[in-house]
């Protein structure tokens, strides 16, 4: 009987381990490095466990399609994020380049919230994400908070607050208790998304950034919150247009081709929102190291967590390289052979 990786799942391989990426259940399993091919399974607990889990199908069929990866989107810019700039010169942006999805960075709710939230439905902006910052959240908050997204359907809120509070949540509310910035930088499984549209963007193009762009506070636009590429004022729509050539290496660049999150299993799923660098070789890297360090499969506070540095790897302005056999001495000690 001849068994078949199943054609909606992806094994992902990592420098440590690999993980299955199961598209259509939008779930991932973490498994030992495989080749994917089924002749080469010594282990009958690892094989038991593809078929249970059905990663592994009998072959049925003459021929059965591989997943196409034909990537593609109409919009010019999908995402913008406003950040405490509301007002009509960005709802000019947004008909201008015919944008869907809205972020709203703030630290009030207020009438001029509300009322640039309506604008923007009347502009049939399809998914609205208000991320709001507040030291301490009271019942009068929530209750504006409730209002809004009963109003507007659309409109989701992500609540920062630094304080543990004790107040009931609306159902299109996300609580964090850290601050936007804590957040933003804080990569781990609540970044990861397994669907077939994540994964085509993926190997394509960098999912969190691509065709996705920043509004400061004072109204200049950015390729991101990290203000790395200027790209023009709100007012000047067409100059933005001709500058958005300048975010194309980043845009185009999947987690495949930037260094350390090229080795990392989770590279298909994950939508980590730092942004990518240029080092003297013209590859690309993070300044802020992740939570996760793929050379050792262990997350910062895990027994054993050791940086990328501590084992031997450097990624910096510089360049990339790898100290294998200082790597391969950690891993014996971690995990054995
Ligand atoms: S190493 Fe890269 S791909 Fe892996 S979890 Fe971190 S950011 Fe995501």
């Amino acid at each position: 009987m001849k068994y078949i990786l199943s054609p909606d799942c992806l094994n992902v391989e990592g420098y440590l381990r690999n993980t299955i990426l199961d598209l259509m259940r939008q779930n991932y399993a973490i498994i030992p490095k495989w080749d994917s091919n089924i002749n080469s399974i010594k282990d009958p607990d690892f094989f038991n466990f593809l078929i249970k889990e059905e990663y592994i199908i009998e072959n049925l069929y003459k021929k059965i399609n591989k997943i196409s990866v034909n990537y593609s989107s109409p919009e010019i810019i999908e995402t913008i994020i406003l950040d405490n700039y509301f007002n009509i010169n960005t709802i000019q942006l947004i008909h201008f380049f015919n944008i869907r999805k809205v972020a709203l960075i703030t630290n009030s709710i207020n009438d001029e919230l509300v009322k640039y939230i309506k604008l923007l439905q009347n502009k049939d902006v399809n998914a609205i994400e208000v991320h709001f910052s507040i030291e301490n959240l009271d019942d009068s908050l929530v209750n504006k908070i409730n209002n809004i997204t009963l109003n507007y359907l659309n409109c989701g809120f992500v609540v920062y607050v630094k304080k543990n509070c004790s107040v009931i949540i609306p159902n299109q509310v996300v609580l964090k208790n850290t601050s936007f910035h804590e957040e933003r930088l804080n990569i781990g499984v609540n970044k990861f998304f397994i669907n077939f549209l994540n994964y085509y963007e993926s190997t394509l193009h960098n999912v969190y950034h691509n065709k996705k762009v920043y509004v400061s506070q004072c109204g200049e636009v950015y390729n991101s919150i990290d203000k790395t590429i200027y790209l023009g004022n709100t007012k000047n729509p067409e100059m933005i247009l001709s500058n958005l050539v300048k975010c194309s290496l980043i845009w185009n660049t999947p987690k495949t081709k930037i260094s350390v999150c090229q080795d990392c299993e989770f590279r298909n799923m994950c939508n980590d929102s730092r942004t990518p660098m240029q080092n003297k070789n013209n590859e690309l890297f993070y300044i802020n190291e992740c939570n996760y360090n793929p050379y050792i499969a262990k997350w910062e506070g895990e027994e054993g967590y050791k940086t990328l540095a501590e084992c031997g790897v450097i990624s910096d302005e510089n360049g990339f390289s790898i100290d294998h056999e200082k790597i391969a001495e950690i891993n014996k000690e971690l995990w054995g052979e």
